[in-house]
């Protein structure tokens, strides 16, 4: 029987001024020890890494970005790299957000170099895929995702997956208050999970696939319950400690 330890991770997004985050910090801190069986990370926006890393040091919580160049250094205004998030303590960068597909113009062959990118720094990715509303609607969802997968696993190979989580985010459900149901949500996490045993059972059965999408606390158990859902990605209800506490402790 394969142990996969649950992930429940927050995607602050573009949010929180230095005391708002401060105090988001220590109740996380204070709660996390309590919050048990999963494992438990933050993904603040880049500024706020340092204060992250000073809060949740020596906590059982670890920290990550929000994403990455895919260059390790060099003139690249405005950039960070992964050697720099590594630099900060960080175990996770989240890649291939769906915001960061739409609204910055990430190809799934941008979002498979920055996965390599990640892994060439020691940082584990936290792999965004999903589908939108449309595409749903004309039963694309399993295409959009494999499209999505294969061209990290084309790229990277099969292996390049035991360091690294999947998170399943319909593009729908993401903010706008739509979660999918638990069995939509399985169906596609089963889908993700068979599409990895094609190419290797062991690594398809020890791989973290975490939903994501208007997971807050009073539905998570739920979700959390699924067969193939191993924790989650945490957008809006991240931003609460209570809230985000009653996400981890339901995992
Ligand atoms: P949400 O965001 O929980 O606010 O829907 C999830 C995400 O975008 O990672």
């Amino acid at each position: 029987m394969v142990q996969r330890r649950p992930l429940v991770a927050g995607n602050w997004k573009m949010n929180g001024s230095r005391s708002e985050s401060a105090t988001l910090l220590d109740g996380i801190r204070k709660g996390v020890s309590a919050a048990s069986r999963a494992e438990v990370a933050v993904c603040p926006p880049y500024i706020l890494i340092p204060l992250t890393a000073e809060k949740l040091a020596g906590s059982p919580a670890a920290w990550g970005g929000q994403n990455l160049s895919v260059h390790k250094s060099g003139a690249y205004t405005g950039e960070i790299a992964g050697p720099m998030l590594r630099d900060y303590g960080c175990t996770y960068v989240i890649v291939g957000h769906s915001e960061r597909r739409t609204l910055n113009g990430e190809t799934d062959a941008v979002v498979a170099e920055k996965y390599g990118a990640a892994q060439a720094a020691g940082l584990i990715p936290i792999l965004c895929v999903g589908e939108t509303l449309q595409e749903r609607e004309a039963n694309q969802t399993e295409a959009v995702v494999a499209r999505q997968l294969d061209a990290v696993l084309d790229r990277h190979g099969i292996a390049s997956f035991r360091n690294a989580v999947i998170a399943y985010e319909p593009v729908w459900a993401i903010g706008t208050g739509k979660t999918a149901t638990p069995q939509q949500a399985q169906e596609v996490h089963r889908f993700i999970r068979s599409r990895l045993a094609v190419r290797d059972k062991a690594v398809a059965e020890n791989t973290r696939i975490l939903y994501g999408g208007s997971m807050k606390g009073s539905n998570a158990k739920e979700l959390l319950a699924q067969a193939d859902i191993d924790g989650g990605l945490i957008g809006g209800a991240s931003l609460q400690a209570e809230e985000f506490l009653t996400i981890c402790r339901a995992a």
